[in-house]
């Protein structure tokens, strides 16, 4: 839990509180390992009847490369809108006969006041994982190289073996010419 109190935002339309702080999640998710604080560039903007979180957070993030198996820190830069509603306003919303659209989605401003930014952090951290992340422009892929090392070797010594075939035959040849 991040909580943020937001009663005086909620009273004033059009009010916006900043969150530039270097965060640290409670709880550690399974699906990342950060090596640092997350570093956060929020505005908190107050619309009537829910709450708009906005802004940028940095994570970095320890992943394994995909080529060479490495362990590595990834800097993620992140990007993050969301919405917060009363319960009560999100309830209305389901109740609604008609299909929920994309914008229907968001989290809830506590009965106390308050919001958890904790999860829209993680979830968009999650979001933003790299599916096949690179140590470094040069990593070479151990195993793949080795493949196909093996493969050209193969390849390359039918040719050596078919040209040397060729070139003793010439050879023969032109010693016979001789
Ligand atoms: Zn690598």
């Amino acid at each position: 839990m991040y909580k943020i109190p937001v009663s005086e935002l909620l009273e004033e339309v059009g009010s916006i509180k900043e969150i530039a702080e270097a965060i640290t999640l409670e709880e550690e998710s399974e699906d990342f390992v950060l090596t640092k604080p997350l570093k956060t560039k929020l505005s908190l903007i107050s619309l009537k009847d829910s709450l708009l979180l906005k802004g940028s957070v940095l994570a970095t993030v320890q992943v394994s490369c995909a080529r060479c198996g490495k362990d590595f820190e990834q800097d993620l830069p992140i990007n993050i809108e969301e919405v917060y509603k009363k319960e009560s306003e999100i309830l209305h919303f389901d109740d609604r006969d008609r299909e929920l659209g994309a914008e229907d989605l968001c989290f809830v401003i506590e009965d106390d006041n308050t919001i958890d930014i904790e999860e829209v952090l993680r979830q968009n951290i999650i979001m933003a994982l790299p599916i096949k992340p690179i140590c470094s422009i040069n990593c070479t892929p151990v195993q793949a190289s080795f493949g196909e090392l093996k493969k050209g070797n193969a390849l390359s010594g039918l040719k050596d073996l078919l040209e040397n075939k060729k070139g003793s035959e010439n050879g023969c040849t032109k010693e016979k010419n001789k």
